[in-house]
């Protein structure tokens, strides 16, 4: 079955399709610039096309998705011959609160679901949805599934979940630790036990999710028992410009010292801080490395406190699962940073953790990087959260 994948914000909207039959991807890109002029991206993977690059006017989202649905049927560059050869769409979704424990076919009645968890995600959630619409409008009669980011997670115990405010909060507004990129600590975590050969429900893992947006996980036996990320995806890890953890205390002290209101702060800590409020220099890891090997201090300081904390967290978990069997590194820095694993891997020799740093030096494929007499094993392995999504979907409809 061929699957599309769209996963949908407020201005852009990714794609994928995939054939779910031989996981290949058939064609892929983006959307940007939905409502403001617009720009689509496109490439077929069958034939090892170029991308192709159009400004072309997308109004809105349900144009942008014409204009996709348009490019994968094209006569001369596109992957499929009619539309009714793409089976269903898969849909992320960032929030599902507590209602959505794993993916979903989307109908009304769970579409209502998700648009009450919108108050959790205002910036992504209202956008998934606008997606789906869109869908649904161009392509009534193909099944539709939403796979969440928050899903993975919900099997988190409650001392993990709940955090120390009055229970009220939680009852009233569930106020509680969610945690985020559920789909590629999943993705990830089950593809580690396979390369061990060992079952998944009989390994303790954690996965350390580090693009822009970045996140820990401990999977104890197949299952999410603790996240970094909270209520929000703000909470947990020094970011590309997330702050990251923080006392909630310095809010109102920064408020009054450069005279700011909430909404003010709150952007600061999302916008403004973690790698690039630290280093002054940039958000991306590869830019604030080279000042970092430059002995730029404003490089340094950044980079040792990126590592320093997610190593924090590793031992957190390590002790949370009372002993970890594999660590696992993905995402933009996770997959290609070797220094960066060194670095974090250097703080966890208490583990018996060896690194075979000439292994260490892969960029962007799955393997094992600690050393063969290590008690605890190190993986390189690219997350591929369309592929879950895919597969996810396929599950679904074909139940
Ligand atoms: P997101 O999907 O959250 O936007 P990505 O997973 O694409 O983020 O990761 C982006 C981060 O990965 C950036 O900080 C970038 O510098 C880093 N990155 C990408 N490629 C490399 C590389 N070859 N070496 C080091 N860092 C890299």
């Amino acid at each position: 079955m061929n699957v599309l994948v769209i996963n949908c914000g407020s201005s852009s909207l990714k794609y994928q399709v995939i054939d779910s039959e031989t996981e290949e991807v058939l064609a892929k890109g983006l959307c940007e610039r939905i409502g403001i002029d617009g720009r689509l991206v496109y490439q077929n993977k069958k034939n090892g096309g170029e991308k192709e690059v159009s400004e072309v006017a997308m109004p809105t989202h349900k144009q942008a998705i014409q204009l996709v649905l348009d490019a994968i049927v094209n006569p001369k560059t596109g992957v499929l011959k009619d539309l009714s050869e793409i089976g269903a769409v898969g849909h992320r979704v960032v929030h599902g609160g507590e209602k959505f424990a794993s993916s979903t076919i989307l109908n009304e009645e769970v579409l209502k679901a998700v648009e009450e968890c919108n108050d959790l995600a205002p910036l992504h959630n209202p956008a998934n949805l606008i997606g789906i619409r869109a869908c649904q409008e161009l392509m009534p009669n193909v099944p539709m599934v939403g796979v969440f980011d928050t899903a993975f997670h919900q099997t988190m115990p409650e001392k993990a979940y709940l955090y120390g405010i009055d229970y009220d909060y939680y009852e009233k507004y569930k106020i509680r630790r969610y945690g985020f990129h559920g789909t590629s600590h999943s993705y990830v975590s089950k593809r580690a036990a396979e390369m061990l050969g060992k079952p998944y429900d009989q390994v303790k893992t954690i996965v350390c999710h580090l693009g822009n947006g970045a996140s820990v996980c401990a999977v104890e036996n197949g299952k999410s028992v603790d996240t970094s990320m909270g209520l929000t995806p703000l909470e947990g890890l020094i970011m590309g410009t997330r702050s990251g953890n923080i006392d909630p205390g310095a809010m109102e002290y920064l408020a009054k010292k450069e005279n700011l209101n909430l909404e003010q702060v709150v952007q600061i800590l999302n916008k403004k801080s973690g790698l690039e409020g630290l280093s002054h220099i940039s958000s991306d890891l590869r830019d604030v490395r080279s000042a970092a090997e430059e002995g730029k201090p404003e490089g340094i300081r950044a980079l040792e406190a990126f590592c320093y904390h997610i190593a924090k967290y590793i031992g957190a978990y390590t002790a949370a699962m009372n002993g970890v069997d594999v660590i696992c590194f993905t995402a933009g820095i996770g997959e290609n940073a070797g220094g960066i694993r060194s670095k974090i891997c250097n703080y966890l020799g208490y583990l018996g953790l060896k690194m075979d740093e000439e292994a260490n030096k892969v960029e962007g494929e799955e393997r094992i990087i600690s050393a063969a007499d290590s008690k605890v094993t190190v993986m390189c392995i690219p997350t591929n959260e369309e592929l879950a999504i895919a597969r996810e979907t396929v599950a679904l409809v074909t139940k």
